[in-house]
């Protein structure tokens, strides 16, 4: 049995993504029969190549909402997915903006990708349904797409959360609480303020206000200003009492019973 979740990003938001200064190529879990990609922004596959995952090992993608760092490469995420669109495989949930459209947020992977895989289906916040051998609950959000999802991750070893883009609210709390891995966007340090996201005094305000904290915190998709992330997740493991580790391109957690073990393949971004 086995549970990965392997980081292609640590930046998110649009200076960090425009100059490609933090990698936002998203993340992935992969368990035994779950191999899925999360929010493939822009260098989603180069990054990849970079850290050697293989892309056909791919069956399931998973893109939080309409926001470019968290969708552009997707389609060639479909593509890896159907074997070059040759074959109807694979699953893609996501928000009903990304999935579907709503408004001016258009779907962000086209009718043509879409009729290659075997499931396309919009989450709202509350509904789960089973992928392979993994239960995915989607999650509340605050952010500019008001359709937008973050998730809980049921595995044979415990429960993975991941925010995405979501301002603090108290939705939050329950949503996350008893995980035993929590991956959040973290864009800005201390109590920095920015509209739609968490900052770290956010993130241990959540943490501490759960009946039952994660046992580990990776902050990822941090802005440009975060300037030192290390120092940043000591701040956050001192109020919190918690591990806390940043996201960093090739970082990978495997989870084992009761423990996990942290891997990093450095490389050049
Ligand atoms: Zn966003």
């Amino acid at each position: 049995m086995r549970v990965e979740i392997i980081f292609l990003s640590s930046g998110g938001g649009r200076w960090a993504t425009i100059t490609q200064k933090k990698a936002t190529g998203g993340f992935r879990i992969h368990t035994e029969k779950l191999k899925m990609h999360i929010d493939p922004g822009p260098g989603a596959v180069v990054r990849m190549s970079q850290i050697k995952i293989n892309p056909w090992n791919t069956n399931t993608l998973f893109i939080s909402h309409c926001h470019p760092d968290h969708y552009t490469d997707g389609e060639i995420i479909v593509e890896a997915i159907t074997y070059g669109m040759t074959k109807k495989r694979g699953v893609f949930i996501g928000s009903l903006t990304a999935v579907e459209g709503f408004g001016e947020y258009e779907r962000v992977i086209s009718n043509y990708h879409k009729s290659k895989l075997e499931l396309a289906k919009p989450l709202y916040p509350g509904e789960e349904i089973k992928i392979y051998d993994c239960k995915i609950k989607a999650t509340h959000t605050k952010h500019g797409d008001p359709f937008g999802i973050g998730f809980r991750l049921e595995t044979v070893f415990g429960e993975i959360g991941y925010t995405s883009d979501t301002e603090f609210f108290p939705k939050l709390i329950e949503d996350f609480d008893g995980v035993r891995i929590l991956i959040a966007n973290i864009v800005r340090e201390k109590n920095k303020k920015v509209r739609g996201h968490l900052n770290s005094n956010n993130a241990i305000d959540l943490i501490n206000s759960m009946s039952k904290k994660p046992e580990l915190l990776i902050m990822n998709h941090m802005g440009l200003n975060m300037k030192n992330p290390k120092k940043e997740a000591e701040y956050i493991s001192e109020n919190t009492g918690i591990d806390v580790i940043p996201a960093e391109l090739g970082l990978k957690i495997e989870l084992l019973n009761g423990k996990y073990i942290y891997k990093l393949k450095k490389v050049k971004i």
